[in-house]
């Protein structure tokens, strides 16, 4: 397990990395569509772990909202996923999710801020509102 300033030093060190590499890609266009095209990717990848690979189902119904309390709520709800999805499908998912954080870091150079001050505001974020931030 990474501590919490290796975890910002392999962002800042992945978002330098990405500024020195982009070349086809450089426009704001390209990388907010090659952003759309990994995002699509990383849906298709999880379709196909269901739809060609197997390893897993998706069993959805109504989700149902009504308890107590939000932690109760959330005890109830469900991902409607079923398996665990296999090593290949992982290894493809992975890629493509790899190729939208790099997208991501190229977005953050052209536009001037640090992934690691975003990802450090939003985990601050997440750890003050818990349950009651209701993503
Ligand atoms: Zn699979």
């Amino acid at each position: 397990m990474v501590n919490g300033t290796n975890q910002e030093n392999l962002i800042e060190e992945l978002q330098n990395q990405v500024s020195g590499t982009l070349v086809r890609h450089k426009s704001i266009l390209d990388i907010m569509t090659k952003l759309d095209e990994y995002n699509a990717r990383i849906n298709r990848a999880v379709a196909k772990s269901v739809t060609s690979c197997g390893c897993i189902e998706i069993d959805a119904q109504r989700q149902d909202f009504n308890s107590e309390t939000l932690t109760d709520a959330l005890a109830k709800v469900d991902s409607h996923v079923v398996g665990d999805i296999c090593p290949n499908c992982k290894e493809v998912l992975e890629q493509e999710i790899g190729a939208y954080i790099y997208f991501l870091a190229s977005l953050a150079n052209t536009l001037d801020f640090r992934l690691k001050d975003t990802v450090k505001k939003e985990l601050d974020r997440t750890k003050t509102l818990g349950v009651y931030g209701m993503k």
